[in-house]
């Protein structure tokens, strides 16, 4: 005879292993069981029949890792805009066969070329990407994209990321397709945004704390859905932003996290390492008339400068260890960041013997060859910027021949410009312009994206 609490466990037991057979997750739980009543049995086995001394006892299993990655690993962005058959006057226009030699150097190089989605899965420690590698991106949405760009990167088989803002999708003239950005995304392009309306997303326009928080939220949030919306079925569209001519402030970027992107770029050339800011990773914008900004972004060997004269700008030691500093000094310094858009560029050559003054080149972004003055008895060399420098980053470069040499001695250095300060000190010196958040203001108008030229 059963009494009635026993057989209400036992209907109970059987219901509820009635109830585990009946659905999905029974099946971890039942393997389970039958694994513990299988080592059971074997280890009754094993009690009965034990082995010989000599038996070798089965491999622990393998101990599940967690994936390593390497947090010494650089990697270098590149930013591309339009792209030309014919000779490039802007720097936001370059040559395609430039951008072909461009790509062969890379490979000459024997830099691996990654996609956006490796560079984030590195960056959220998800998987591995080599020690040096590039990233290439390409911003705005123009139709040399598609037409020029697209081929020569298909040929080498590089993955590329493609910064659209939605303003300038499909709208006729040289804006791309739908049809041609969908072709890009099958075609080993990552669809990324670049804001809704392309406008400088740090200007407040006079707009409340309130108004302002909102339209910075239309820029960020409704581009990507924008994308997503009319790209996400290719598979091709992955949650990053490059800020309209790479400028930002506190808001812009809090607002950009709170949105969820993924990583967001500017416009500073430099490398980016395990530590970068994923909102604020910089990028090589490489210039169509001087490729001043191309050498550096390749140059993994401790700097902005060329390879070349990378000796000549480093520090010098003498026999017994005492640094005597750089052979040719250079101003504004290499990777600094300056408040001026008007800056003097000097360079130091009073070290070098026998320097060439006929021989001396010096090429700015922006401006390409200049008119440069040369003191030969100091040796130094100075160039007074005549009109603001546009850019975030500015690339100088300057060949000569010293030293009863045939070779052009070639260096490469690059600066940053402070968009902040430098709005400062505009606005003290501008007469009438008391207000900076006022749409009058001269630099504002200045990188307005305009209709017929380029924006950054
Ligand atoms: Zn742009």
């Amino acid at each position: 005879m059963i009494s009635t609490p026993r057989l209400f466990s036992a209907v109970l037991s059987i219901g509820t292993l009635l109830l585990l057979v009946s659905c999905d997750k029974a099946a971890p739980y039942l393997e389970k069981m039958k694994t513990a009543l299988d080592r059971e049995t074997a280890e009754e086995i094993a009690r009965k029949n034990p082995l010989p001394d000599a038996e070798i006892p089965p491999p622990p299993p393998p101990v599940k890792m967690e994936p390593v990655v390497n947090k010494e690993a650089r990697v270098s962005v590149l930013g591309y805009h339009d792209f030309t058959e014919g000779t490039s006057s802007n720097d936001m226009i370059l040559n395609i066969e430039d951008f072909r030699r461009q790509m062969q150097a890379i490979r000459d190089a024997k830099l691996p070329v990654i996609s956006m989605r490796q560079f984030l899965d590195w960056k959220q420690a998800k998987s591995d990407i080599p020690a040096e590698c590039v990233m290439i991106t390409i911003d705005d949405g123009w139709k040399a994209t598609h037409t020029l760009a697209l081929g020569v990167l298909k040929e080498f088989g590089y993955p590329f990321t493609v910064f659209l803002y939605n303003n300038y999708i499909n709208i006729g003239g040289r804006s791309l397709t739908h049809e041609e950005v969908r072709e890009i995304a099958q075609s080993g392009g990552t669809i990324s945004s670049h804001s809704v309306s392309h406008q400088n997303l740090s200007r407040r326009g006079g707009r409340s704390d309130a108004a302002y928080d909102a339209w910075l939220r239309e820029e960020l949030v409704d581009s990507i859905r924008f994308l997503e919306e009319n790209y996400g079925d290719t598979g091709a569209v992955v949650k990053t932003f490059a800020y309209p001519f790479g400028i930002y402030n506190d808001r812009v970027l809090e607002l950009a996290r709170e949105a969820g992107y993924e990583a967001c770029f500017t416009v500073n050339g430099q490398k980016t390492g395990w530590d970068s800011e994923t909102l604020q990773i910089g990028r090589y914008i490489v210039h169509g008339t001087t490729l001043a900004n191309f050498d550096p972004a390749l140059d993994f060997g401790g700097g902005a400068v060329t390879t070349g004269g990378r000796k000549l700008l480093a520090e010098q030691k003498s026999e017994d260890g005492e640094v005597k500093g750089p052979l040719v000094v250079v101003k504004p310094e290499a990777n600094s960041v300056i408040g001026n858009r008007l800056p003097l560029i000097e360079v130091d050559l009073s070290k070098l013997t026998g320097v060439d003054p006929a021989s001396i080149v010096l090429r700015i972004s922006g401006f390409g060859r200049v008119a440069h003055q040369f003191d030969p008895a100091s040796g130094l060399l100075r160039y007074q910027v005549p009109q603001r420098l546009r850019m975030e980053t500015c690339a100088v470069q300057l060949s000569f021949r010293h030293g009863g040499s045939k070779d052009n001695e070639l260096i490469g250095w690059t600066f940053q410009i402070d968009p902040v300060a430098d709005y400062l000190s505009s606005e003290s010196t501008a007469p009438g312009k008391n207000d900076p958040l006022t749409s009058g203001h001269a630099e504002e108008a200045a990188m307005a994206p305009p209709t017929a030229t380029p924006p950054l």
